[in-house]
C-alpha cells in the first residue's frame, strides 16, 4: 500500500523547517523591518531589495487557471532540475535506497542520484524505445522509493505508452515521476489530470521548453498537496527569485502566442525531419513527439566534429545505449535549419 508517511524520510518527517522573516509575517504593513534587507535598495536596479514570496503564491495561482491544478497542488522549483534534487533528499536515504531510471533518458536523474549517494538501477528501454516492464518490475526491490518516466523522452523523442504507465502507478508504492519537460510538442495527453487517482504520482513540467523561458529558470512539479507540503518544507526559502515570478507571470498572459509558437515549432519539425531525410549521411530520423529530433547517420562522431567546425553545435548522443550513431538535433528557426541541413550537405562521408 502505498503511504506517503512510509516513504518520506525519518530526518525529514522530524524536520521544523526553517522559518523565515516571510513566513512569520505575511499580511499588509507599512513598515518592514524584519528581514535584514537593505532598506535603501540598489543605485541602479529598483524595486528588488525586499525578499520575494516564498511560495509564490500569486504566480501559482496563474499556473493553477491555466492548468487546472489547485495552487496547493503545485511546487515551484528552480528549473525541473531543483524538484528533481528536492524529491531525492525528501524521500531516498543516502547509501540505502534506489531510484529506476529507463535509459537512454535525460541524465541529471541519475547526475543528482549521485550526488546523494542514492543507488540508480538502469531498466533500459527496448529498441523501440518503450518501457520493458517486465525489466522494469525487476528492478523494485523494497528500498526503491522512485521511478523515473521521461514522456516525451529525452534523447529519443518518442512517448512512453500510456497502459504501462498506468500499470506501474497502479502496482508500485513508491512514487512514479513522469517528466514531461517536453508535452506541450506532443499529441499525447499530459497525466496532469490523473493527479487525483494517484497519489503516488508526480508530474514534472517546465517553462524552459514550450514556453520559451530557459533562462529565467523555473520547473513545477504537480502532485498531491501532501507531497508538495513536504518539498515546501525542504526547499532553500527564496528558491525562485522577485525576477522570475514577474516575468513567468508576464508571460503566462499570452497563451494564444504561447500555443502559436508550438505549432510553428512542431511544423518547423516535420519540415526539419523531411530535409534531413533526404541527407546521404542520414540513415534514420526517429520520430519525435519534443522539439527536438533524434537521428541516426553514418560517422556520427566526424560529422558533429566537422558541423562545430562550421560554428553549428548538436549534441552528440552516438556513444550512448541504444543511440549508437545518433545525433541529437533542436529544432532551429526556419534560418538556422537551413544554415544546419545546407553544412551536412558539404560533409563528404
Ligand atoms: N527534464 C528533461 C527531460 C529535460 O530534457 C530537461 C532539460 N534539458 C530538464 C528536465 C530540465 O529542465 P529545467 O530547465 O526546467 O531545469
Amino acid at each position: 500500500m502505498f503511504s506517503i508517511e512510509g516513504l518520506l524520510r525519518e530526518n525529514i518527517r522530524q524536520l521544523i523547517p526553517y522559518s523565515s522573516a516571510r513566513d512569520d509575517f505575511n499580511g499588509e504593513a507599512r513598515v518592514f523591518l524584519d528581514a535584514n534587507e537593505n532598506s535603501l535598495g540598489s543605485p541602479l536596479i529598483k524595486w528588488y531589495n525586499r525578499y520575494p514570496d516564498p511560495y509564490q503564491w500569486k504566480l501559482k495561482k496563474a499556473i493553477s487557471e491555466i492548468k487546472g491544478i489547485s495552487p496547493e497542488g503545485i511546487f515551484l522549483g528552480n528549473g525541473s532540475d531543483e524538484c528533481i534534487d528536492l524529491l531525492y533528499r525528501a524521500f531516498c536515504n543516502p547509501g540505502k535506497d534506489n531510484i529506476i531510471i529507463n535509459p537512454p533518458t535525460y541524465g541529471m536523474y541519475e547526475v543528482s542520484a549521485k550526488i546523494n549517494d542514492v543507488d540508480t538501477r538502469r531498466s533500459s528501454l527496448h529498441p523501440d524505445f518503450q518501457l520493458d516492464m517486465g525489466r522494469l518490475e525487476n528492478c523494485i526491490d523494497r528500498h526503491t522509493k522512485l521511478v523515473w518516466i521521461c514522456s516525451p523522452n529525452n534523447p529519443t523523442g518518442n512517448s512512453m505508452i500510456r497502459e504501462d504507465i498506468e500499470i506501474l502507478l497502479n502496482n508500485f508504492d513508491g512514487l512514479v515521476v513522469i517528466d514531461e519537460a517536453y508535452i506541450n510538442f506532443s499529441p499525447h495527453p499530459s497525466f496532469l489530470q490523473e493527479l487525483e487517482h494517484y497519489p503516488n504520482l508526480v508530474v514534472l513540467q517546465t517553462m524552459s521548453k514550450a514556453w520559451g523561458l530557459a533562462g529565467l529558470r523555473l520547473g513545477m512539479a504537480f502532485a498531491d498537496k501532501s507531497i508538495i507540503h513536504i518539498l515546501n518544507k525542504i526547499k532553500p526559502p527564496y528558491n525562485i527569485s522577485q525576477a522570475t515570478q514577474e516575468l513567468v507571470l508576464k508571460a503566462l498572459g499570452e497563451v494564444e502566442g504561447v500555443n502559436n509558437m508550438i505549432r510553428a515549432l512542431v511544423n518547423l519539425r516535420e519540415e526539419l525531419a523531411k530535409s534531413l531525410k533526404s541527407l546521404k549521411p542520414v540513415q534514420k530520423v526517429y520520430p519525435s513527439d519534443a522539439n527536438f529530433l533524434l537521428v541516426k547517420v553514418n560517422k556520427a562522431q566526424d560529422l558533429y566534429h566537422y558541423l562545430l567546425s562550421t560554428g553549428i553545435v548538436i549534441r552528440d548522443r552516438s556513444r550512448v545505449e541504444l543511440c549508437e550513431g545518433c545525433l541529437r538535433i533542436t529544432v532551429g528557426t526556419e534560418q538556422e535549419n537551413k544554415e544546419l541541413i545546407k553544412a551536412v550537405q558539404g560533409f563528404s562521408v
